[in-house]
């Protein structure tokens, strides 16, 4: 259908307006949603995400929005995201770096079945054991075997014993991105051919496209080089097929091919 002047002219002046809110809004790099407005993103929560939340995550999400480090947390729409692939690629035994409260690894336990496993670590127990008593009354927490401590010693251990090579399904990284590339040299060996490792934040709060000037946190700037790094590396690693997607603060889904 033909567009009239008047409705053009109507269009093109609020795409002018919407412009500048979205331009003032995004000026920080560290604005939490990548799109392009946050009513969009609403909508998605409250259409298709809030709807379909398990009870026992909508608990968890309350109870960690409660906590100082909250910005930490996996969000909704992205927990409902690994639910679904977990799903998808029948994931049994699984692996997670980076806990903090639960958030992703009660998305994660809900999806597997019954004999499921997480090898799950942080360096924190303390966040972890806040969220516990939500997964175990969600009768998911028998699939979890947490570890407290830095995950890199743990990885170097799987590593070391050539059974564990090839075993895990599913694989989701998101704790230390100055670490990302050494935890990648060593899980591309522990999941299977055909398995999917999934690593968190890699659009880092838009960041990754900020002109060096541009204002920034603190923290956003020193990880910024790391998160460029990392896409680097896997976009040039043949082993495995990737997909970036713009859910959460960007995840880059990596499928093991050899
Ligand atoms: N996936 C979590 C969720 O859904 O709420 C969020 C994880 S949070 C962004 C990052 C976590 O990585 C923190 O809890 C932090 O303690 C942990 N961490 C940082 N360095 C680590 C390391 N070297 N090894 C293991 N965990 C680490
Ligand atoms: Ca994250």
């Amino acid at each position: 259908m033909a567009t009239t002047t008047a409705e053009a002219t109507k269009t093109s002046s609020t795409n002018v307006e919407d412009k500048q809110s979205q331009n003032l809004r995004h000026q920080e790099v560290g604005h939490k949603s990548l799109l392009q407005s946050d009513d969009l993103y609403q909508y998605i929560l409250e259409t298709s995400v809030y709807p379909r939340e398990p009870e026992s995550m909508k608990e968890l999400r309350e109870v960690t929005a409660k906590h100082p480090w909250n910005i930490m947390t996996t969000s909704a729409d992205e927990g409902q995201f690994l639910n679904m692939l977990i799903k998808l690629v029948n994931a049994k035994n699984t692996m997670e770096i980076g806990v903090y409260t639960g958030y992703s690894l009660l998305a994660t336990a809900l999806a597997l079945p019954e004999d499921g496993k997480i090898l799950a670590m942080d360096v924190n127990r303390e966040n972890y054991e806040l969220g516990l008593p939500i997964i175990e009354k969600a009768g998911v927490a028998h699939k979890i075997d947490f570890r407290e401590g830095p995950a890199l010693p743990v990885l170097d251990q799987l590593v070391a014993d050539e059974k564990n090579h090839g075993t895990y399904d599913f694989i989701f990284v998101d704790a230390d991105k100055d670490n990302y590339i050494n935890y990648h040299k060593r899980l591309i060996d522990l999941v299977k051919v055909g398995g999917v490792i999934g690593y968190d934040n890699t659009l880092w709060n838009g960041s990754v496209v900020a002109p060096p000037d541009a204002p920034m946190r603190k923290y956003v700037r020193y990880y910024r080089d790391f998160v460029l790094e990392l896409n680097k590396a896997l976009a040039a690693d043949p082993r495995i097929e990737i997909c970036m997607l713009p859910v959460g603060d960007g995840i880059t889904i990596c499928r093991r091919i050899s």
